[in-house]
Order: structure tokens, then sequence, then C-alpha cells
């Protein structure tokens, strides 16, 4: 993007205005804001992307500002019903902005295929004879997809591993007992690294998979049984960096150093405690999914190989990493993989996924899967300083009581006012929200009497501020 993703306010603004400020920075037709107003996926074209199609479910979509990557600005679609996360990524990204913003860099696009052999009577034997074919083996994988070769991708390298162990399949033996005892034997396990290009790329490297497996038979004389791809992407890396400097991190009571350095103790806890852990990256998470969703990427695939690589030295880990620099910054930096594409699966078939595609403004997946780590960088920052700090139940809790006051039945013009009550009263829970809708419907006077949650127009209604404010 050429223009500034510095948009201060942009959160005060009406859902219209907000639609019209992304529409001109992103050069969106008019049929493509439609979309952003609710006419994207059709039944029918759900009904052609699974099975048993009964409707569609729809999801926010939020665009967090204020990103600066490699000197370039973005602005970033995010499609999430959990409050906190576009603010949240937005905040961190002004935070960031401010010391020059993130650094990135990816891996080739590179993915793993996988073929199993078992039936092997020599494994090791087997293991270098398709070592010894692996340039004829290459080929024939090139051949599955021309179009990907002509365009620099295509296989790169076969590696074979050779698994001894394999658990007992005998019952007497999961029972304790030890008679019997059998297991499925030492296994040949081949990896073609594929290079995908800007596709996501599984069901080009299964294709390719499927297609070498009778060869694999013939030169091992073992018997092929899976031949798919791994989603542990760990030749596919994105890597985000930022260095933030300690005066803009202050929340009073907290300094900036104070909070420097309660975010670096967040992080040791994170580092060495699975139960933190866990946490730490679901954060980072949040925002990468977000942008997975809304772009229309496998976001299971991506979630399997986050947790997969946090877990890769045997005890599962932060996939971020904090520290202070020789300087007095709090640098971070976050390395995951992140199989992603911008063609193929769902990100050129569904019509919201498409234009959330324009609005980012990517060239190629490689540059996705780095904004990507960028927006999981921003979210873990702006969790961590929360929680090192007051915590997030403040910040969360307001945006929670809208949902709670829309969850009672508020009409539109009520959202606002109870919300604000709720959070004024710090009784931010269903009933209290339940008992001032009724409360506010007995007066009535100047307020719609559409419940926002059985209006056909409701989400563009949450951007309206309300009019009364007198309870
Ligand atoms: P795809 O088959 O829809 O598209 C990839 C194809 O696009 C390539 O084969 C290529 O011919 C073409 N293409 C055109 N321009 C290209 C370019 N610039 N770069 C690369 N290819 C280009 O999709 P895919 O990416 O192979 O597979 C993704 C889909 O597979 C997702 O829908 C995912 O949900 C699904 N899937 C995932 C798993 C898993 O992760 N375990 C398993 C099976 C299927």
């Amino acid at each position: 993007m050429n223009k500034s993703s510095r948009l201060p306010g942009f959160y005060k603004l009406s859902l219209e205005a907000r639609v019209a400020v992304v529409a001109e920075l992103a050069g969106l037709t008019a049929d493509e804001k439609t979309i952003l107003m609710g006419e994207g996926l059709s039944p029918a074209q759900a009904n052609q992307m699974i099975e048993n199609v009964v409707g569609i479910h729809a999801l926010p979509l939020g665009i967090a500002v204020n990103f600066l990557i490699n000197g370039q600005d973005y602005l970033i679609p995010m499609a999430i019903e959990e409050p906190s996360v576009v603010a949240g990524a937005s905040f961190a990204a002004r935070l960031v902005r401010d010391g020059g913003g993130f650094t990135t860099s990816s891996d080739e696009p590179v993915m793993i295929g996988q073929i199993q052999v078992v039936d092997v009577a020599d494994p090791w034997a087997a293991r270098f004879e398709l070592l010894a074919q692996k340039s004829r083996l290459l080929q024939l994988a090139d051949q599955t997809d021309p179009l990907i070769a002509s365009l620099g991708g295509g296989a790169r390298d076969l590696t074979v591993r050779v698994v001894e162990d394999s658990p007992s399949t005998s019952p007497s033996s999961c029972s304790g007992g030890t008679s019997g005892h059998r297991t499925v034997g030492p296994m040949v396990v081949v990896h073609l690294l594929f290079d995908c290009r800007d596709a996501m790329g599984a069901n080009t490297v299964n294709t390719a998979c499927e297609a070498l497996a009778p060869e694999v038979e013939n030169i091992t004389g073992g018997r092929v049984v899976l031949r798919i791809i791994s989603n542990l992407a760990d030749r596919r890396l994105a890597r985000a960096k930022c260095a933030i400097q300690t005066d803009v991190l202050g929340l009073e009571p907290f300094t900036g150093q104070t909070v420097s350095t309660r975010i670096v103790e967040a992080y040791a806890l994170a580092a060495n405690d699975p139960y933190r852990a866990a946490t730490h990256n679901k954060g980072i998470m949040n925002g990468i999914d977000a942008v997975a969703v809304a772009t229309g990427q496998d976001w299971r695939a991506v979630e399997a190989g986050a947790h997969a690589y946090a877990a890769r030295r045997g005890r599962y880990t932060s996939l971020s990493h904090w520290s202070v620099d020789a300087d007095g910054n709090l640098v971070g930096t976050l390395e995951l993989p992140l199989a992603v594409g911008i063609v193929g699966g769902a990100s050129r078939v569904h019509p919201t996924a498409k234009v959330a595609l324009k609005i980012v403004g990517v060239k190629t997946a490689q540059e996705l899967a780095e904004v990507m780590a960028a927006v999981g960088l921003a979210q873990n920052l702006a969790a961590l300083r929360a929680l090192a700090t007051e915590g997030i139940q403040r910040g969360h809790m307001k945006l929670h009581a809208r949902q709670l006051a829309i969850a009672a039945g508020a009409t539109a013009n009520m959202v606002e006012l109870i919300a604000g009550r709720l959070v004024a009263e710090q009784e931010i829970r269903l009933d209290r929200a339940q008992e001032l809708v009724q409360k506010l419907s007995t007066l009535g006077e100047g307020l719609s009497t559409e419940p926002i949650l059985s209006s056909s127009k409701g989400p563009s209604r949450l951007g309206q501020r309300p009019s009364a404010n007198d309870f």
C-alpha cells in the first residue's frame, strides 16, 4: 500500500465510513464494498464448497491498522469473534511503528510430503536405493504439476528415513502382557520436498506423493501406506522481529522500563512451562488465525504446524522470544511454519477472502506469511503488555460488555448504553444486562425496538453511537 496505515481515530468511525476509508486505500470496487457489507459467500457458492450445506456461518471482519513491515504499510484483515484482538494488534503495531516497524523474513515455500513404506525386507538397503534414484524420482514429481514447475517451483529434494520403532499392535501388550507381541515393524519414510510457490500446496504435494508411490514400491519392494503432506512445515518458516523503545510502553502506574522488564519476565515462564506456553502461543495465534480465516487459508493446517513446531525439541515452548538489547529496547522475535497461499484452496473461491487478500495487498504467499508472522508478534506484545500490568480483563471486559448487552436482547440503540453501564458498575454479567434491557425497554422513548440479534442489518448498526445517555 502506498499510503500510510496509521489511521488515528479509525475505530471511532461508523462502519460505513470505515468501509469507505479501506475501499479508498485498497482500491476496492463498488462490488467489493458490497461483499464486505454482507453480500459475500452465497448459499449456492457454499453448496459447491463442502457437503450437506444448510447455510452460511458469518464472522465479523475487522481491519488492524498501523502495521509497518519492512518499511511498507499494510492494512490487516482479521476475521474473528473475540473482542480485543483487532484493537490489540492495532495498538501494538503503533508501538512497534514508533521504533521503525517490523522486519520479517521467510523460507522458500517448500512443503514436505510423506510416503510411508512398510514390509520392507531390508530398510537400510531400500533407503540407499531410493537416494540413488533421487533425480529420477524428483523429475517424476515435477511432471505432476507443470504449472508450478514453470513458475520456478516443483520438487526440490528427497530425503529418506528408517523408522525402526513402531508401537505394539498386540492387545496383550497394551494390557501389560508380553505374549504374542507384534508391531508394524520398521518403516521407510520418504520425504518429498516440494516448492509450492504461491499455493499452500496440500493438494499439489499429495498428488505428487501419490504419483511417486508405485515407483517407491518398485524400488523398495515394500508396500506404501500413506502418501500425504506433513503439516509440520518446518521448511517453510516465517519470521518477524520488532524493537520497541521502552518509553512508549508505559501504562499507569507502570513506567515503560517496568513494563519492559515484566514482559521479559512473563515470557520467561512461557519459555519454560507448557501450561503458560499454550496460552502464550494461543495469543499469538489469535492474530495469525484471524488473518488466516479472513484470507481463506486452511487455518487448521496453520495451527497444527505452529504447535508441532513449538514442541519440536521434545518439550512444548513459546513460539516467540523477548529480551532487552544493548540500547535498552524491548526486542521480540517470532518464528513459525506458515503454509499459506494466495492461489488455490478457498483463497480464490470465497468472495470475502478475495477482497481480504486485495486489502492486505500481498503479491506472494511468502509475503502473506511474513505479514501474518508480524501480526502474531504484535498480538503477543499486546497480550503480554496487558497481562504483565493491569491484566487483560479491564480492556477485554469493556468489549465483552457489548456482547453481553446484545445477548441480553438489547436493541441497536441500547447496546452502548447498557455496555457503558455494566462497565461503570463493574457488574459485567448477563443477568445485570438483562435487567438493564428490561428497564430501558419500559422507558422506551427514542430507542429502536428491534433486538439487534434479530436485525438483518445487525452488524452494521453496532458502530452507531447511542443517542440517549440518561440512565
Ligand atoms: P489447489 O490445488 O487448489 O491449488 C494449487 C494449484 O494452483 C497448483 O497445483 C497450481 O497448478 C495452481 N497455481 C496457479 N498459480 C499458481 C502459483 N502462482 N503458485 C502455485 N500454484 C499455482 O490448492 P493447494 O494449495 O495445493 O492445496 C490447498 C488445499 O488443500 C486447501 O484447501 C487445504 O484445506 C487442502 N488440504 C489440506 C490438507 C492438509 O493440510 N493436511 C490435506 C488435504 C487437503
